[in-house]
């Protein structure tokens, strides 16, 4: 039988139909395009059974598909190693041309490098496009063409940049959904994939606050965020309508939103950011790296309440307040003197809006070792943290329900853990 001529559009970090750079394109095709994703065995063998993560990407998935079904179109959904996957579907259909957004984080990379050698190889072919950022890779440059390593010189140039075309152009795919391919492929269910439903959920994104955002953001306790950050992650919300939209509502948030494509485009720039420090003068510190200490600080069990409040807040619900963030990693690098890599990875099993850009970006602030960060000697304290942004300790009651009833001692004092982080910097930073 004659193989069916087909396009594909595959999707990965960007889970939505509207506003869809590279959907867009494939939808202009001469030949029908059927919508694909692939659950990726690489990605999947490390998670648990029950992550967050995968029963959102399955629901995110169900609503593209049930939308795609009122078309008289279907969701493909494979699951295997990406490269299997791509040969086997090069067997089943006259694939013409395939479409994806670009990812920039290191094994999607190599990920699509491979698969598009092997698309090459069959002569097809490929396009990226640029979805997930409004300014990717190397459009933020310092005039010297190298990249910014310092975030407020890179954002007035991205604001410069983005006002010269603001708004920018959001992609129109709607009418353009009758060139989907006619199909009704089945829809696998979370167990068919290895995986079961998981009680914690991601919540949907609320922008009622905007206006004041700048006057309550720190305050974990009114949990007045945007909630936006796994949106943001697996592309259910575009980027594009989104700072089209905030431009002009709030400058304060639109700038954590350039804060975003500030590490990614560091990550991008300096891939040795995921594992090694960017400030190499900082490999010399003698870390303690106590595995006891790591376990009470995981479990939310040190004794300074701001800290253990969120540490247990995103045990249960895989989601911190940025404040609260902070806190808790300046703590586990200065306190404790643990390394980054240890809270980066913590982070990176628990987080629903785990990011690797964002994370190692945020964690290397926090330790000191990162580009534009905080300097060594900004030692945190938890207890004016606490003061300062939950006086009245409603943040901290929620998530430590024992708290009015005898809280345990600190497992270190703050006075001494701050001495022995700046002398311990102080000799292992390299001259
Ligand atoms: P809002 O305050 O409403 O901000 C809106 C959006 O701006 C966020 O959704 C996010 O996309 C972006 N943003 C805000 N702050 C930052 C920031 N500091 N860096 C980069 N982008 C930012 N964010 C992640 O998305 N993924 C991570 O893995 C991650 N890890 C972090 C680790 C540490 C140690 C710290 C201190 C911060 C981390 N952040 C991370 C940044 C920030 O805490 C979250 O983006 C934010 O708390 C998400 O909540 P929100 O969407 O309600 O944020």
């Amino acid at each position: 039988m004659e193989k069916q001529k087909v396009f594909f559009f595959w999707f990965r970090r960007d889970l939505r139909l509207e506003d869809n750079v590279g959907l867009f394109h494939a939808l202009q095709s001469k030949y029908p395009v059927i919508p694909l994703f692939i659950f990726d065995d690489l990605i999947l063998e490390s998670l648990p059974k029950n992550d967050a993560r995968v029963s959102f990407i399955h629901d995110s998935l169900l609503k593209i598909s049930g939308k795609l079904q009122e078309t008289g179109s279907s969701l493909l959904v494979r699951k295997g190693q990406t490269i299997d996957v791509w040969k086997s579907l090069l067997g089943e259909y006259d694939v013409k041309e395939v479409f994806f957004n670009k990812d920039y984080e290191p094994y999607a990379i190599t990920r699509d490098t491979a698969i598009c050698d092997l698309l090459e190889k069959n002569n097809i072919v490929s396009y990226s496009f640029k979805d997930q950022v409004i300014f990717e890779e190397k459009e933020i440059t310092k005039a010297d063409g190298l990249p910014y390593t310092i975030y407020t010189p890179y954002k007035n140039k991205w604001l410069e940049k983005y006002r010269s075309m603001a708004p920018v152009r959001e992609y129109d795919t709607e009418t353009h959904f009758s060139n989907f391919h006619k199909s009704s492929f089945v829809f696998p269910t979370l167990k068919e994939i290895g995986f079961e439903e998981s009680t914690i959920k991601v919540r949907s994104h609320n922008l009622k606050f905007i206006v004041k955002y700048q006057d309550i953001r720190d305050f974990p306790a009114l949990d007045q965020t945007s909630y936006l950050s796994p949106h943001l992650r697996f592309g259910t919300v575009s980027i594009r309508k989104l700072v089209n939209w905030a431009f002009h509502k709030n400058d304060v948030f639109l700038s954590e939103l350039i804060w975003r494509e500030f590490f990614m485009q560091i990550l991008f720039s300096f891939p040795k950011v995921v594992t090694h420090n960017f400030k190499s003068a900082y490999d010399g510190i003698q870390w303690r790296n106590d595995e006891e200490d790591f376990k009470r600080w995981c479990s939310g069990t040190t004794g300074y309440p701001m800290v253990d409040a969120g540490m247990r807040q995103l045990n249960e619900t895989g989601y911190m307040h940025n404040r609260v963030r902070m806190v808790t990693a300046s703590f586990l690098c200065k306190h404790l003197l643990i390394q980054w890599q240890w809270g980066e990875a913590y982070f990176a099993e628990k987080l629903l809006d785990y990011d690797m850009s964002a994370n190692v970006g945020n964690w290397q602030w926090a330790a000191g070792t990162g580009c534009d960060s905080a300097p060594y000697f900004r030692v945190f304290n938890p207890e004016i943290q606490q003061k300062k942004f939950d006086k009245d300790g409603i943040y901290i009651r929620k998530w430590i329900k024992e708290f009015d009833f005898g809280y345990g001692e600190p497992m270190v004092e703050h006075a001494m853990a701050r001495d022995r982080a700046i002398a311990t910097y102080k000799a292992g930073i390299l001259k």
